[in-house]
């Protein structure tokens, strides 16, 4: 469209610009056997926000933090075999 002196121009919303979508990875402690792939697969392919932590699984295991800002890459949720860990997108301003 061409501008012309009879054309309204609306401001931009500026709040939607200052949005941002932000992701955090939410894990079943009782799901997790803490086998840590999802820590490995992280550091080697994702964001390398995910460590393991001092707590024990059920299984013998240790379960795994988000220790940083999480990219959405959702590569742990891929590798993950007992479907522990998802990915959820948060909107933040
Ligand atoms: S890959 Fe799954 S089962 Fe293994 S530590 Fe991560 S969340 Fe737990
Ligand atoms: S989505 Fe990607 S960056 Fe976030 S915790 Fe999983 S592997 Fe790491």
């Amino acid at each position: 469209m061409v501008p012309t002196a009879s054309t309204s121009w609306e401001p931009v919303n500026t709040n939607s610009l200052s949005t941002r979508k932000k992701f955090r990875p939410r894990i079943d402690s009782k799901a997790c056997k803490g086998c840590l792939i999802c820590v490995y697969v992280c550091e080697t392919k994702g964001g390398k926000v995910l460590k393991a932590t001092e707590e024990a699984t059920s299984m013998g295991g240790l379960l795994p933090t988000l220790d940083g800002d999480c990219i959405g890459c959702r590569w742990c949720e891929r590798y993950c075999p007992d479907f522990a860990i998802s990915v959820e997108e948060v909107e933040e301003c």
